[in-house]
């Protein structure tokens, strides 16, 4: 499909909501996806001035066979854009006939709204905002390689290698083809904001994963050592559980759920090319999956990364700029779900630390949730004081809420995220059952670290298991 044609194709599944940007973009099969993208985030963006200036110009009226999405683009192509790519085919000339109509309506339009910009016609919400800052980030996949030889291929390649950053403003100053390493993850690296690496061969051979550093932060403070066994609550598509496995080095079990059957097989798919073992998939709802269950019984470390409103997404912000809150319905049904995962994932008997994460910036998903669930626990877990030197700290609204993160492409260069880690109190050993606050929260004999296994050559891939 040609470029035009498939950037109206995408705007008109956007706005009969089959999927994101992204989604559709990628699900076009369109050869340039970067060149598709960048058309349709930029048309989407200038969309109220298009529509005026396409409106009083009387373009649809004349052209009858000229489809609105399609006006759009070619409308942005022509006034906004870098002129037609590739000569414009057939469309060139048909623009061409109301090229002067149009450019004398944008004119009026900038002067009846006294600037002088293309830029200064965009809602405030539109224009370039910190999400837009955020570099982009790249895990090495350390069950495949290491930061050293995905460094030294980069190089060979003609990139520059600064080092490791000291501050956010390393970050912030990065271009052209320089990268860093983070100054928090040592396996994390950072390219300028507008790096494309999904067609890089590192990242098809799965060496590494492209994942945003906020999004790194929920495996690296549950840090799972090798041997152990981690349950990933919602677990699709998979990007943290790829995480967890590395830091695990294919050692111990981690039981990923997810109710998701199409993005549990994305997730498959993942997960093999990244090289994970030791990871068995099944498609469950997480609030079914029986804590007394035998399997789960040496379960000691719970990941929960639960749907949510996705209100902190970069491509969220970066597509639908000055998109609103979710509504108060949407808030309620996912927080009434995350508070009922949360406590239900406090419930496993051998259960030592869980981290609790969103992509949402909404009290109600976040800070709201976590101290409910501490009250329900009754002083079994409390909040661990993590990552002292982040700038972000959880919304005061109860005490210790400070001990949570947030994260933002304001304050951290990151997508929007907040994470909480929750530890067992341990229990002095003098007290007895019958003395503890939460009984049916204490653990069952708490089975004993198991020395490190040494990690078997060429394990059996990820399993998925049928529906239980
Ligand atoms: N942790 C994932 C990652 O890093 O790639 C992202 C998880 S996404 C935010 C939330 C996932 O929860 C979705 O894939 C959704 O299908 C899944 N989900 C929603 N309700 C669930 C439930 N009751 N049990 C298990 N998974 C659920």
């Amino acid at each position: 499909m040609a470029l035009y044609a498939a950037a109206a194709a995408v705007m008109a599944g956007v706005e009969s909501r089959q999927g994101s940007i992204k989604g559709l973009v990628y699900a076009s099969r369109f050869q340039n996806v970067k060149q598709l993208y960048a058309l349709v985030c930029e048309t989407q963006r200038y969309s109220a001035v298009l529509d005026a200036v396409i409106a009083s110009a009387g373009l649809l009226r004349a052209e009858k066979k000229l489809r609105p999405h399609l006006a759009k683009v070619l409308v942005y192509e022509l006034l906004l854009g870098r002129g037609f790519k590739g000569g414009g085919g057939r469309w060139k000339p048909l623009l061409n006939r109301h090229q002067a109509r149009l450019k004398a309506e944008l004119a009026r339009l900038k002067v009846h709204r006294g600037v002088s910009r293309n830029e200064d016609l965009l809602e405030v919400g539109c224009r370039p905002g910190p999400a837009s800052q955020v570099p982009r980030f790249v895990r090495v996949n350390t069950l495949k390689t290491c930061s050293e030889n995905v460094i030294d291929y980069f190089k060979r390649q003609g990139f520059s290698y600064q080092g490791r950053a000291s501050s956010l403003e390393d970050l912030r100053a990065l271009k052209g083809k320089c990268f860093l390493l983070d100054p928090l993850l040592p396996e994390l690296l950072v390219f300028p904001v507008q790096t494309d690496l999904h067609e890089h061969p590192l990242y098809q051979a799965g060496h590494l994963i492209l994942q945003d550093k906020a999004s790194c932060l929920p495996a690296m403070l549950l840090a799972p050592p090798p041997g152990s066994h981690v349950i990933d609550a919602c677990a699709a598509p998979g990007n943290k559980t790829s995480h967890l496995a590395a830091l695990l080095k294919n050692q111990g079990k981690i039981f990923a759920f997810d109710l998701d059957a199409k993005r549990l097989a994305s997730m498959a798919t993942l997960l093999a090319r990244a090289g994970v073992s030791c990871c068995q998939l099944a498609e469950e709802d997480f609030l079914a999956v029986s804590p007394s269950d035998q399997r789960y019984h040496q379960v000691q470390y719970i990941l929960l990364d639960p749907s949510c409103s996705g209100s902190g997404m970069v491509t969220r912000q970066l597509e639908e700029p000055g998109a609103g809150t979710p509504s108060k319905e949407r808030l309620h049904a996912l927080a009434g779900f995350q508070q009922r995962a949360l406590c239900h994932a406090l419930t496993f008997p051998s259960l030592q630390r869980l981290v609790y994460s969103t992509c949402s910036l909404c009290q109600e998903e976040n800070e709201d949730v976590v101290r409910d669930a501490l009250q329900q626990s009754a002083g079994t877990f409390r909040l661990a004081p993590v990552l002292p030197s982040w700038p972000h700290r959880g919304l005061s609204t109860f005490p210790g809420a400070e001990h949570c993160l947030r994260a933002s492409p304001e304050t951290t260069l990151t997508g929007g995220f907040f994470i909480a880690v929750l530890e067992r109190v341990e229990v002095p050993s003098s007290f007895s059952q019958a003395e503890t606050s939460a009984p049916e929260l204490t653990p069952s004999p708490a089975p004993k670290r198991k020395k490190r296994r040494r990690c078997k050559a060429a394990a059996a891939p990820s399993t998925l298991l049928p529906r239980t």
